[in-house]
């Protein structure tokens, strides 16, 4: 009998004892499952908005097709796409006109790019900045700028060196002496270069990309429509100030260009804008980007 008490004691103690830890386990099992559960359904929630934040990173990629909630995206991609979006610098283009100062189309395209907060080259000639001092100075004065196009448009590869000297230093002289500022580059007449005048210049000597013959066709629609239509960046497109013509294109060119994105510079600025320093007895025709 006490054997047999013996042995069912130690029984149920076993029994009682497996059971505590059998609960006890099973405790830690159910906490261990439920935290296991939670951390994944975080996981999960998370997992839809950080996907699409990198979609929207990346800017060109749209939805992805394993992306989980579509409905979110278009929501997150107009909050962030402004933030993102890289700022670029706007296309280029340096409208010239030669042969002015004249009293009514020089002011004429001066008062049209003061409207669209551009700016241009007025290559003068010498004899007429002295007849026309006031037309100069409020081309200078709109921050636009002046460069040197002879005394009376002689043809400079036609002068020995101390003629052509002479004749572009009398031009530099009487614009020090109207808007307090020498021209610090010479558009050559006719766009006439050889040796000599690149050597006697003294300046860089700007020349073209775009000619429009607005001198020859004296049309405003052809003239429009050959800056408009050819127009990139790094553009230096010549025309003339001289004409009734001339100044009416101009006016449509500045407004034209101005709303397809493009900014209207001076010869300075659109050198300035590609770091290039535009060397003297240098000829540039342009001042496209390098590939
Ligand atoms: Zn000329």
């Amino acid at each position: 009998m006490k054997k047999f008490f013996g042995v069912t004691i130690a029984v149920s103690m076993i029994i009682v004892l497996v059971a505590a830890i059998c609960l006890k386990e099973a405790k830690i099992l159910k906490n261990n499952g439920i935290s296991g559960i939670e951390t994944k359904i975080s996981d999960k929630t998370k997992e839809p908005s950080n996907s699409t934040d990198k979609t929207n990173d990346n800017g060109t990629k749209k939805e992805t097709p394993t992306a989980p909630s579509s409905t979110k995206q278009p929501d997150d991609k107009e909050k962030v796409k402004p933030k993102t979006a890289p700022v670029k610098s706007k296309p280029v283009i340096a409208l010239t006109f030669d042969d002015g100062p004249h009293p009514q189309h020089t002011v004429q395209i001066v008062n049209a790019l003061k409207k669209y907060n551009g700016h241009a080259t007025f290559f003068v000639v010498g004899n007429r900045v002295e007849k026309y001092p006031g037309v100069v100075k409020q081309i200078s004065q709109n921050g636009n700028q002046i460069g040197n196009h002879s005394y009376n448009h002689k043809q400079l590869t036609k002068l020995s060196e101390s003629g052509i000297k002479s004749d572009l230093k009398k031009t530099s002289d009487i614009l020090q002496k109207t808007i307090s500022k020498k021209p610090s580059i010479v558009r050559p007449t006719y766009g006439s270069v050889n040796n000599r005048v690149k050597s006697s210049a003294g300046a860089p000597l700007i020349l073209w990309s775009i000619d429009t013959l607005d001198w020859k066709t004296k049309n405003k629609t052809t003239t429009v429509n050959k800056v408009v239509s050819r127009a990139k960046d790094g553009d230096i497109v010549l025309m003339h100030d001289l004409y009734k013509p001339s100044a009416q294109a101009a006016e449509a060119i500045i407004q034209k260009l101005t709303a397809k994105g493009y900014k209207l510079v001076t010869i300075d600025e659109l050198f300035a804008t590609r770091g290039v320093k535009p060397q003297n007895g240098q000829v540039y025709n342009n001042a496209y980007k390098k590939k």
